[in-house]
């Protein structure tokens, strides 16, 4: 039996009563992450929250423990809680159900590819947290199986994703029937202006919470890039497999089509790799998922699909076949790895147009990604900048000698201004990058 001696003092004193104690010991939760810190109490207050913090920082309990605090036990479907895939919806319901273990607040996932029949079957037993993607809860909605009235608050888990343009809609319509007065919460890893001026519009007076200060991306993440042609890039992984040796991988590709391809290839190479993507039926997304949760798989071939929310234990390296067109996109899927305080490896492909969009990655999370290269392969030099002769004047980075052959590990990175810490003027980006 536990004393109150066992439970997390720090918890308690952001007003999270006993109950909930009991079940962050359970978790091991002992001290709050700063964004739970910031979070809890101004949530507690009642108060509308757009909070920012990086990623794996623990935004969900932030966002779940004075929520499910606030539930009257008597009332179902008080909390709607939406986020923008399926694998996440079961994720966030599986931590909330941990925080609730023993209090009797209770949580379902709604989410599309799985029979309505079950999530009717689910919302039947009344819950009272309701976690769900929109095009599901949407439809359940329209059922009326899903009754929203007793809705008193309201949160988006990677709120700018659910607020771009993909979702935008969908989530109007949804927010639009909820019952007012009620309390917002949204919280992400990236929110930039127009987001922030998008989200204002469905809140009052919002505490806004960004413990990131200016730093998107998370220190422990050791972030590389390296230069490849597009017809070189198979080969290259090949090369990182074998000096690297990687523990639990995963590697995203911005396309199915791309990432069903390179799984095959892997496979005839004798590499267990598993693709997770849209074109896959929702049964088999949640085996391979399970099984990644468990280390059964050792590496895990994604589209985006994997790039939000996604909390994996010990993931070590993210590997970026093909580099993400948005930025923001770049944070999150990095943002897989060095999670609450563990360390991880980022590294990302750029073929000889992709410079550009690597200096913009560069710019959104303020820091320099440097250059690394793998004992065995070597990319072809670039035919305006030969790589042996530097031209005088401003340096290239690419003219840079940061090959490290014989350890085959990463190169130091190349000699760089002190970190920057605000954007703008004082950002110099790369130059000279012309691949
Ligand atoms: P984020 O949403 O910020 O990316 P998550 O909410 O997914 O991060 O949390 C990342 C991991 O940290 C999860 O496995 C979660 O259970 C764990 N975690 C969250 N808060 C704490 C805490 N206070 N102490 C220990 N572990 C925590
Ligand atoms: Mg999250």
């Amino acid at each position: 039996m536990q004393t109150h001696r066992d439970l997390p003092r720090a918890f308690a004193e952001l007003g999270v009563d006993v109950p909930f104690l009991r079940a962050l010991a359970k978790m091991k939760f002992s001290e709050p992450s700063e964004i739970q810190r910031a979070m809890i109490p101004v949530a507690l207050e009642g108060r509308d929250i757009l909070g920012q913090a990086r990623t794996g920082t623990g935004k969900t309990a932030a966002f779940a423990i004075p929520a499910l605090q606030m539930v009257d036990p008597a009332k179902a479907c008080q909390v709607l809680c939406l986020v923008p895939t399926r694998e996440l919806a079961v994720q966030v319901v599986a931590e909330v159900r941990r925080l609730a273990e023993g209090t009797g607040v209770n949580s379902v996932p709604v989410y599309g590819g799985q029979k309505v029949q079950t999530q009717v079957h689910l919302l039947g037993r009344k819950p009272h947290f309701v976690v769900g993607t929109p095009g599901r809860v949407m439809d359940l909605m329209g059922r009326r199986v899903l009754d929203v009235s007793g809705v008193r608050i309201s949160i988006l888990d990677e709120v700018d994703r659910m607020l771009d343009i993909g979702f935008r809609d969908d989530i109007r319509r949804i927010l639009s029937q909820l019952p007012t007065p009620r309390q917002t919460v949204f919280v992400s890893a990236t929110i930039d202006d127009e987001i922030r001026r998008l989200a204002k519009q469905y809140m009052r007076e919002p505490a806004e919470i960004d413990v990131s200060r200016d730093e998107l991306t998370v220190e422990e993440v050791d972030q590389v890039y390296c230069s490849v042609e597009r017809y070189d890039k198979y080969r290259l992984l090949q090369a990182i497999l074998r000096t690297e040796d990687p523990k639990l991988t995963i590697v995203f590709c911005n396309t199915k089509h791309a990432a069903r391809k390179l799984t095959k290839k892997l496979h005839a190479d004798g590499v267990d790799a598993k693709e997770i993507h849209g074109d896959l039926v929702q049964q088999r997304r949640e085996k391979v998922m399970d099984h990644f949760r468990k280390h059964q798989i050792r590496m895990l071939v994604a589209t985006d699909l994997a790039s939000r929310g996604i909390d994996v234990s010990a993931i070590s390296h993210i590997i970026n076949y093909d580099l993400p067109v948005d930025p923001q996109v770049y944070v999150h899927r990095i943002g897989r790895t060095a999670r609450m305080g563990l360390g991880g490896r980022a590294i990302s492909f750029v073929t000889r147009d992709e410079g550009s969009q690597l200096t913009q990655i560069e710019k959104l999370i303020n820091k320099m990604v440097a250059e690394a290269r793998y004992d065995g392969f070597t990319p072809s030099p670039m035919p305006d900048e030969p790589m042996a002769t530097a031209p005088a004047g401003p340096k290239s980075r690419y003219d840079q000698p940061v090959f490290s052959g014989a350890t085959g590990k990463a190169a130091a990175p190349p000699p760089m201004t002190a970190p920057r810490k605000t954007l703008g003027s004082k950002f110099r980006p790369a130059r000279g990058r012309r691949r």
